[in-house]
């Protein structure tokens, strides 16, 4: 008997076909493939090996870039939340690393000491989801001070993040392209404004850089449920597996699992599956979660445990012990998986944790 435990498998092709989805949507920019937090849960370096074609990569963390330069990858890569600490900067220079600059203590930061090299920076204004970015006030300031600092590569790309791109009928992605488009005019700098929901929907948001992160794993960035994958002519690159490891049958009006929160209605089998909250499956995914018993929607039944889910089979199931149920990925969007446990796929995609296993194809 060999069951197949909880395990992550990752379509290459349909990454590559998904970063090509992207580059139609915007064919005249450069792309820095965004691979945060793990590859949004696919594995870092997998994802930028994967990616030849990208111009360059998006991490948030210095270790995350530098993770991609110990395991051989050369290309440029961007740290999306710039540096932490001054003792940080030697280290990008050495490693070749390129920094936002958000804040007036990073300038400050950079504009004190003596690097070897000068630093090629992105500076990032808030155009309005202020989160991270300078205020559109102090551009100028920020942009000359960066100009007249030896430490600093002359070519300066200029940037802002998008915080509502999701919604197409939200006014506020006009309102903060025009306030980008307006500080930025003039400048004969690279541009990069983009998430995916830029790339797709709005594409004067695109100019020299698109930024996509969801959408090259295949996932909709869109909030409307009607645009998904299918839709953006995008493939989940994730699935997300594992196997029933028992199969039994229930009495109407027996209870399953952890605090007996689900009473089955009437005579059926529940089938147990490996895997758990221990593993990324959200705890709170709610009664009714689809899952795909080999290859059949079946309901989520019962609390999610650490190591395991139980699914209403139904009276009359064939499922044997070892058969394939699918989480989510093929033939069972993560969006909807999301949907039932009121959270985004981003957080279920990078929630997804060491223990399960990882197979390449
Ligand atoms: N650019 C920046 C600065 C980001 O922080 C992120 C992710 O949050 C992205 C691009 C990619 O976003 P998305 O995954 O929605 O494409």
């Amino acid at each position: 008997m060999t069951l197949t435990t909880a395990t992550a498998v990752i379509d290459r092709q349909a990454l590559v076909e998904n970063f090509n989805r992207v580059k139609a949507f915007a064919p005249k920019a450069k792309v820095l493939a965004v691979l945060k937090a793990n590859g949004y849960g696919h594995g870092l370096e997998l994802i930028a090996r994967a990616l030849p074609q990208a111009d360059a990569f998006g991490v948030a963390r210095l270790d995350e870039a530098l993770a991609l330069r110990a395991a051989g990858v050369i290309k440029p890569i961007v740290l999306l939340e710039g540096f932490f600490s001054e003792q940080e900067l030697p280290i990008l220079v050495v490693n070749n690393l390129q920094t936002i600059i958000h804040n007036r203590e990073q300038l400050n930061a950079l504009t004190r000491t003596q690097l070897e090299k000068p630093l090629k920076v992105w500076l990032k204004v808030d155009t309005g989801m202020h989160r991270l970015g300078i205020n559109p006030e102090e551009f100028d300031t920020f942009y000359r001070a960066l100009s007249a600092s030896s430490n600093v590569d002359p070519d300066i790309v200029l940037m802002s993040h998008l915080g509502c791109a999701d919604d197409e009928s939200n006014p506020v992605t006009n309102t903060q392209l025009a306030l980008f488009e307006q500080l930025t005019q003039g400048y004969n700098n690279e541009k990069s404004l983009a998430n995916s929901a830029g790339c797709y929907a709005w594409p004067q948001t695109q100019f020299d850089w698109i930024r996509p992160g969801l959408i090259l794993y295949g996932v909709s960035p869109m909030a409307e449920p009607e645009q998904d994958a299918q839709t953006l002519g995008i493939k989940p690159v994730m699935t997300l597996q594992s196997s029933l490891i028992a199969v039994r049958s229930l009495k109407a009006g027996e209870a399953v699992g952890y605090g007996g929160a689900w009473i089955s209605p009437e005579d059926t089998n529940i089938g147990v599956i490996a895997i758990g909250y221990g593993d990324g499956y959200p705890r709170h995914a709610e009664n009714g979660t689809p899952v795909l018993v080999n290859g059949r929607r079946v309901p989520l039944v019962g609390r999610v445990s650490m190591d395991m889910i139980t699914v209403d089979l139904g009276k009359d199931s064939c499922d044997q012990v070892g058969d394939l149920a699918i989480l989510w990925g093929q033939g069972l969007p993560v969006e909807e998986i999301a949907l039932h446990a009121t959270t985004i796929p981003y957080e279920l995609l990078c929630n997804i944790t060491r223990r399960v296993q990882v197979e390449v194809v």
